[in-house]
């Protein structure tokens, strides 16, 4: 099949649980929707996912499965999956006047052109939207310790509440270089203890915080790490430069978070100190008629179950802004 020309009420920007429940949503409100998604879910570490109602202990490519298959049995739904979007750009006002716009009806009333990566460059291709909806998520930088991405989704996680509850009652590593180790300690205590933090010679942790800490049974590890030990993605050891080791088989990373918006580089639009788009409660960014959802938009909590809803609430503002009525609560 040749790719679809459109145009569409709205392109959904990335199918995960926030784009594909906004999808399925706006599909419903019967509106046009294209969606494009790279596949590259940041979750694909992982074997399994927790806290999703009715879906608790599913595989997330299950989960994503699931629900592409629930969006495409509707008539006219189209997902373009492993292409990426390489630029918005809004056209209104740049063709208008423009000798030859008038055979361009579209340019007005859908003033969004999105162009999708092709395999060659000169195989890109674009559409035109009335409005878009940006669902594209995070990337994830982990700390720089050898190895790291080979343990991640395996024995080491991100998110407490996502799999905090299956490492319960065993000694659990958290390795960071941020600045914020203590509150996510304090965090991942609740679940498990003993705890060793690893600032791997780098995060900032004042005496007063470790002792604080200390006051939980939370040990504070300053060295840096020289290596992960275990195979095929279980857990043994950390091995601390100059030799010593720390047995554990499980724990958590703090890994930075970047926010995917480096395709919106043409257009004005806000974003927060961390990168975040900003929207006001119903997803509307600054840039009219460009709604985004999911964690691209929210700092957290960082879960699929919260994005999902994030891109229901969005679907249903952008039916109402497109019909030009506001939702009376
Ligand atoms: C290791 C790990 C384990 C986790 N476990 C759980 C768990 O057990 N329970 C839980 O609730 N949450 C879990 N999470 C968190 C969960 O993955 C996120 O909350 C959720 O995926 C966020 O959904 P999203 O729709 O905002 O973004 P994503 O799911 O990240 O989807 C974004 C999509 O946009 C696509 N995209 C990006 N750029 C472009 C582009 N330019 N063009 C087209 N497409 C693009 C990406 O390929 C991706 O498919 C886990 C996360 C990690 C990293």
């Amino acid at each position: 099949m040749g790719d679809p020309p459109g145009p569409y009420d709205c392109v959904v920007i990335g199918a995960g649980p926030a784009g594909l429940s906004a999808a399925l949503n706006l599909i419903r409100a019967r509106l046009t929707v294209l969606v494009v998604d790279s596949d590259r879910p940041r979750h694909a570490a992982t074997m399994v996912s927790h806290g999703f109602l009715t879906r608790d202990g599913v595989p997330p490519h299950e989960l994503r499965r699931l629900a592409r298959e629930e969006v495409e049995s509707y008539p006219g739904a189209v997902i373009l999956r492993r292409r990426s979007v390489q630029t918005v750009v809004q056209t209104v006002g740049q063709t208008e006047g423009r000798p030859g716009a008038e055979s361009e009806p579209d340019s007005v009333s859908h003033p969004f052109t999105v162009v999708i990566a092709g395999r060659s460059p000169s195989a890109a291709h674009s559409v035109r939207a009335r409005t878009v909806l940006v669902a594209t998520g995070l990337r994830e930088t982990l700390p720089a310790v050898p190895g790291i991405r080979g343990f991640y989704g395996m024995s080491l996680f991100s998110c407490a509440a996502c799999d905090g509850y299956e490492l319960t009652d065993r000694p659990l590593a958290l390795i960071g270089e941020t600045d914020d180790l203590v509150s996510r300690a304090l965090l991942v205590a609740q679940w498990s203890r003993p705890l060793t933090v690893l600032t791997n010679g780098t995060a900032a942790l004042g005496a007063g915080e470790e002792a604080r800490l200390a006051g939980r049974g939370i040990t504070v590890e300053r060295r840096r790490i020289d290596a992960l030990e275990g195979d095929r993605g279980a857990l043994t050891a950390v091995r601390l430069v100059g030799g010593d080791r720390i047995p554990v088989t499980r724990g958590f990373v703090r890994p930075l978070w970047h926010p995917v918006v480096d395709f919106l580089a043409g257009l004005l639009i806000e974003t927060d100190p961390g990168g975040h788009l900003v929207t006001d409660r119903a997803g509307r960014t600054s840039v009219p008629g460009l709604y985004a959802a999911g964690e691209v938009a929210a700092p957290g909590p960082q879960q699929l179950i919260v994005a999902a809803g994030a891109g229901a609430r969005t679907a249903a503002i952008i039916t109402h802004d497109l019909l030009g009525v506001r939702i009376p609560h």
